[in-house]
């Protein structure tokens, strides 16, 4: 579904990417962690054409991300890839129901019977039925991100990356957001997923990949990432995780 391979990115002369191999396949979920700084964000925004890396390949279930040239290329692609970030941007002067119809009705030509019967679905799914006509403003953070990942599921994407979404939440409300997302993996659903939270990474990810100055310097399965890491780095970063 998703592979990289020898991926170089650089900002200037700031090497940010060094030869990265990173394999999604589908139905999958494939965790990212590491240091702050360490390319995290980077890697996704090359996923989804944000970013273009000056060397590599890229390739989402079969188009080859990085020969991409055209903005119409870039955006059919967008569509394919959900990106859900700390920030949940919903519309605030759109309802929550409203936040959910209006990409796949505008940009994926769903009418609006069929988007709406979606989003109802898919707000059930995320526990906020009975929040389909409040506003962003009226929601609590967690709910808002709850909203925010409905939406990226409403244009049905292949895959969807999650970087950071519990990181801008009280503690409180990470809670729930895991759980939907929890949900979403054993349904099936490919992702990738940045996350701070190693308890949920390790229980819910098929493969980890722990990244440190641009590398990815160890990756494998949680029992190994978390159990037997073979690299002294991932074992210290993860002693030092809360
Ligand atoms: P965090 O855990 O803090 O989110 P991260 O692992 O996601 O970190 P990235 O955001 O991928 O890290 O950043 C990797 C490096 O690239 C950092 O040194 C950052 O300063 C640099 N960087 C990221 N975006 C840009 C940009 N648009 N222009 C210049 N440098 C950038
Ligand atoms: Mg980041």
């Amino acid at each position: 579904m998703v592979q990289l391979r020898n991926v170089h990115l650089s900002f200037g002369d700031n090497a940010v990417l060094k030869s990265i191999d990173l394999e999604v396949r589908r139905g999958q979920a494939v965790s990212i962690i590491g240091p702050s700084g360490s390319g995290k964000s980077t890697i996704l925004r090359c996923i989804t054409g944000l970013l273009r890396p000056q060397a590599g390949e890229i390739s989402v279930g079969g188009t080859r991300v990085d020969a991409l040239r055209t903005e119409a290329e870039l955006i059919a692609l967008r569509k394919r890839v959900g990106f859900v970030f700390q920030q949940y941007n919903l519309f605030p002067h759109l309802t929550v129901l409203q936040n959910l119809v209006i990409a796949p009705t505008r940009v994926i030509g769903r009418s609006h019977a069929a988007a709406e019967r979606d989003a109802r679905v898919l707000l059930e799914k995320v526990r906020l039925a009975h929040k389909a006509d409040a506003y962003p403003g009226e929601l609590s953070g967690g709910q808002q991100q709850r909203v925010a990942i409905a939406r990226a599921l409403a244009m049905q994407p292949e895959l969807i990356l999650f970087d950071e979404v519990t990181s801008a939440l009280d503690p409180e409300t990470v809670g729930e957001v895991l759980t939907v997302i929890r949900e979403l993996v054993r349904e099936g659903l490919t992702c990738v997923l940045v996350t701070h939270e190693m308890r949920f990474a390790e229980e819910i990810s098929d493969q980890v990949h722990f990244t440190e100055a641009g590398r990815i310097v160890e990756h494998g399965p949680v029992s190994q990432i978390f159990g037997q890491p073979r690299s002294e780095r991932t074992r210290q970063f993860l002693q030092r995780a809360p």
